[in-house]
């Protein structure tokens, strides 16, 4: 613990508002009710802050976010802003995704041709959400196109799942900018270091959400808590399971998050011996005509390391395969594109385990064929008590970082309209619905 991360308090036994979660959500919930006269709580079940958003230091000198690395929509991102403020280094570098391959094992036509193939199946999914049908991203592959498995592994990337789970609408719904910066420090710092002003307790897993009372009773791993309020920011999959329920149950919320299931995406780091040959910020990725495959990126901000990302089912073997297989499938797939000399230069430092995490279940939520409307219906409060964010719970921006942490935000404000004496009396409202663009998702 330092000073840059929340010192953890011991559990009040009656509070104003409950926070469920310190991830990017929770922390934005917490950060806009700081000042507003309520007694706020955040319960975590970690042992830090963070959630999804986590830096490690893989080595002395390598900094390695397990989780979100990306501020994606970084013009509008709100955490752009909040690292001005905490002086953490922006690094402006352009993404090593698209047009910035490593061209001797995927030479510039044909990296031109398979974009082009994405790009087209992209309109085509794009303009079939405009007639409000909702179906299976797959359906849009153009039949027999030889760059369709690779389209699949970008979706394992984007979404943490293959086409045939994703919905048309929810991606058209998504909103990009285009661009896409990174905290030198790690994105996952800049949380811990957003969140160190606020009240948290460690350890405290909540398993109960009571609301049958005039008060919410949360039942925690540390003891039992009465709340005017509750926001709950746990990630889909934990409601879709039931490792935290409500009573009376909320069929309507575990159907929510059923249909928003975290997709899995993992990534590894490997120290790479005599960089200097390879391009800092480069990517790595072969021609293969494969989904079940790894995306590469060379030299993160330079360092002496190779990152990897594997997404979808794949990514899930490989997890079910046991600590290590991440990598050593990592160092077989760039030692095939680079040389057998590479084979005695790559070390494995550190991987992600995002399945196997029992606070997390996954990587970020993509809504299935059909479901693309359960994002609002999941962030809809439920009698004025019980407030819901997360990244699911964001309109066009879930799956991210800044979108968790504007929905806790937008549930905090939601919250303030409403007076605490007023919560037993008021009616139940709704969110506003989803809104739709035009534009399509982050690469990566
Ligand atoms: C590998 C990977 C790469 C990613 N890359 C990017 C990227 O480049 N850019 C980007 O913007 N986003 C990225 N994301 C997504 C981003 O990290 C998440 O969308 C975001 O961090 C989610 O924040 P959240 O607050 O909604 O959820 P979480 O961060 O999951 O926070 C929820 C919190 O609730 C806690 N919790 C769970 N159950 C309980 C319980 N019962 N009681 C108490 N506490 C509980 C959890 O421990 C957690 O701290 C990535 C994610 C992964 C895994």
């Amino acid at each position: 613990m330092n000073a840059l991360e929340p010192q953890s308090m011991s559990l009040p036994s009656e509070v104003d508002v409950a926070i469920i979660g310190a991830g990017a959500a929770g922390l934005g919930a917490a950060r806009t009710l700081e000042n507003s006269g309520l007694s706020v709580i955040v319960l975590e079940a970690r042992d830090r802050v963070g959630g999804r958003g986590h830096t490690m230091m893989a080595a002395p000198d390598i900094v390695f976010d397990v989780g979100c690395g990306w501020l994606h929509s970084a013009n509008e991102n709100s955490f752009v802003k909040i690292a001005e403020q905490l002086n953490f280094e922006i690094d402006k570098t352009r993404p090593p995704w698209r047009e910035r391959g490593f061209d001797a094992v995927f030479p510039p036509d044909e990296r031109a041709d398979f974009i082009a193939a994405l790009d087209a199946f992209y309109d085509r999914a794009e303009e079939a959400a405009k007639t409000g049908r909702d179906s299976a991203a797959n359906l849009y592959l153009e039949p027999g196109n030889r760059w369709n498995p690779m389209i699949d592994a970008i979706s394992t990337y984007v979404n943490g799942s293959e086409l045939d789970r994703v919905s048309i609408s929810d991606m058209a719904a998504y909103q990009d900018t285009g661009i896409n910066w990174r905290i030198r420090r790690g994105y996952g710092a800049l949380m811990a270091a957003y969140g160190a002003p606020c009240p948290v307790t460690l350890n405290t897993q909540v398993t109960l959400i009571d609301h049958s009372g005039m008060r919410v009773r949360l039942k925690t791993s540390r003891g039992t808590l009465a709340a005017g309020k509750v926001i709950v920011t746990v990630p889909t999959n934990l409601i879709a399971d039931e490792a935290i329920r409500f009573h009376p149950a909320l069929p309507s919320k575990v159907d929510a998050a059923r249909g928003l299931p975290l997709g899995l995406a993992n990534k590894v780091t490997l120290a790479l011996e005599d960089p200097d040959a390879l391009p800092k910020d480069g990517n790595l990725r072969g021609a293969t005509m494969r989904t079940a495959m790894g995306a590469f990126h060379l030299r993160p901000f330079g360092q002496a390391c190779i990152e990897g990302f594997f997404g979808g089912r794949f990514a899930q073997a490989l997890e079910d395969a046991g600590e290590g297989a991440l990598a050593a499938q990592a160092i077989d797939e760039t030692v095939a594109m680079l040389g057998s000399d590479f084979r005695r230069r790559l070390k494995p430092l550190a991987e992600s385990r995002w399945a196997h995490d029992p606070f997390a279940r996954g990587s970020y939520s993509h809504a299935l064929p059909g479901q693309a409307g359960q994002r609002a219906v999941l962030a809809a409060p439920v009698e004025c008590r019980l407030f819901f964010a997360g990244e699911a719970t964001s309109p066009n921006s879930f799956s991210t970082a800044h979108g968790a942490r504007d929905s806790g935000e937008r549930a905090a404000r939601e919250i303030l309209r409403k007076p605490i004496a007023a919560a037993a009396t008021s009616s139940p409202s709704t969110s506003s619905g989803t809104e739709h663009s035009s534009s399509f998702p982050k690469i990566r």
